[in-house]
């Protein structure tokens, strides 16, 4: 949550990951200690944010206009993100985000790109009444443009998701550990998780 108490695509991720973390972070308040993974990949990201990505993605759909760092916030859903870019073609009624990672192609997408590209779909979708058909992923150090097919039963399950979470945080129920235990070992609760 942020310190309006709008959820974020970091409480998605928290979720995904284990859903003990909401209640940790968004109930008791506890910050989470911050691992190595993720020192790692803040250094990444200072780097990256410090290049100018608008002329790579000018490149790529030179004809269709482009809002940069578009804020976007759902008051239903108490959720808000900030889109790397949003190309629209408004003689279809359509709009497609898309997201830049300083990284390369991977084999297979990660399950954490895949939900913020879902998340900033669907806010697209209902504040802007746009149509959401593709998003894609721009991977910098390889140059690759990933096409990504969204679905409304993708954009279901993560307005599912961020109920989940919310309930989470109303309730103050802690949820049921990560049936994944491996992921303890990395996470920054696990000396105060009764599961570790
Ligand atoms: S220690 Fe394991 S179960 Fe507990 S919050 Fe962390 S990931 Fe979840």
């Amino acid at each position: 949550m942020d310190n309006e108490g709008k959820l974020t695509i970091k409480d998605l991720m928290n979720f995904s990951y284990c859903e003990r973390l909401i209640y940790f972070e968004n109930v008791l308040r506890i910050p989470q200690a911050t691992t190595i993974k993720e020192l790692k990949g803040r250094e990444l990201h200072n780097v990256f944010t410090q290049k100018s990505k608008r002329t790579k993605i000018v490149r790529e759909f030179e004809r269709l206009p482009k809002l940069y760092a578009l804020a976007l916030e759902s008051k239903e859903l108490n959720f808000r993100t900030v889109l790397d870019c949003l190309i629209l073609d408004k003689a279809k009624n359509e709009a497609f985000p898309i997201e830049y990672k300083d990284a390369k192609k991977p084999e297979r997408l990660y399950r954490t790109f895949m939900i913020q590209i879902l998340a900033e779909s669907l806010l697209v979708k209902e504040n802007m009444s746009y149509s959401v058909p593709f998003a894609f992923i721009k991977f910098e150090q390889t140059d690759d443009l990933v096409k990504i097919p969204i679905t409304d039963y993708d954009l279901e399950k993560v307005r599912q998701t961020i109920a989940e979470i919310n309930k989470i945080v109303q309730t103050e129920a802690i949820p049921e550990p990560t049936p994944y235990v491996k992921r303890c070992k990395d996470c920054g609760y696990r000396k105060i998780c009764r599961r570790a």
